[in-house]
């Protein structure tokens, strides 16, 4: 199987994420875990009641655990204490993928207690790719982006992304802007792989990030009252709101 080569919209070492602090909200999120096959057999034959949630994706094993993890008690995850290895699912996150012909597009979920800045627990490149890359092996499906997008405009986004990261890094050095700019930042590469944004020549998304900041400017003062899992789904639907009127808003060159 050919490898592909990974794309990380974010930058490293710059998202930092405590999970002691937020005692485990994805494990009410992650309804679907993928499990190894070695913990499927131990879940069927040790906790037979459970027997009941797995289920098969072609060759992967797949446990549902509907709105709360049937692993998650009082003390937060017991599943190593009971002799079964952490989910792949679990491991992966806040990480997403998006795979596409050449590439594997990684993008952040934010999660309420993310911060910004370098620290023992922030995202590093360097150790995510270990696991993606068991994640990848489980076999589990992927979601894909549309077929209908050409290598070249995948290409030209990866370029762009990169340079903008640069850019954005540049940025922080030369003016030491706030972090109000760098959590706009934040969400922003991975929202350009929307299938919208995708279909569209590189050329004409080049002011996008304008549009996105003048959403995020409208939304400041909501900003301060959501929970932050929430504002990431808020500014997509609003960015590509105004995507739409792009020729009312005359940014788009
Ligand atoms: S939601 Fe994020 S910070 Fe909270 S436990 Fe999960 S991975 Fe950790
Ligand atoms: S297995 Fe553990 S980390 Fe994963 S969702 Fe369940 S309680 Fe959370």
């Amino acid at each position: 199987m050919k490898l592909k080569k990974i794309h990380f919209t974010f930058l490293d070492d710059f998202i930092t994420y405590d999970c002691g602090e937020c005692k485990g909200v994805c494990c009410y999120v992650n309804n679907n875990l993928v499990v190894d096959t070695y913990s499927a057999v131990k879940i069927e034959n040790s906790y037979t009641p459970l027997s009941a949630f797995i289920s098969k994706i072609g060759d992967t094993s797949v446990l549902n655990c509907g709105k709360k993890c049937w692993f998650l008690s009082d003390k937060g995850c017991i599943i190593k204490d009971l002799g079964i290895s952490k989910p792949p699912t679990c491991s992966l996150y806040p990480l997403q993928i998006l795979s596409t012909r050449e590439y594997l597009i990684v993008s952040y979920i934010s999660c309420p207690v993310y911060r910004l800045g370098s620290s023992k627990y922030s995202i590093k490149y360097e150790d995510s790719i270990s696991i993606i890359n068991q994640y990848i092996n489980t076999g589990a499906p992927l979601r894909e982006l549309s077929p209908n997008i050409s290598n070249e405009r995948i290409e030209e986004e990866v370029t762009y992304q990169e340079n903008f990261k640069s850019s954005v890094l540049l940025k922080m050095f030369q003016e030491n802007s706030g972090l109000d700019y760098n959590k706009k930042f934040n969400y922003y590469l991975g929202i350009r792989w929307n299938k919208k944004i995708m279909s569209v020549p590189i050329k004409r998304t080049l002011d996008y990030w304008d549009i996105y900041k003048k959403v995020c400017k409208e939304l400041e003062k909501t900003f301060n009252f959501l929970d932050e899992s929430n504002i990431i789904h808020i500014i997509t639907d609003q960015f590509l709101n105004q995507i739409e009127n792009h020729k009312t808003l005359r940014l788009i060159r």
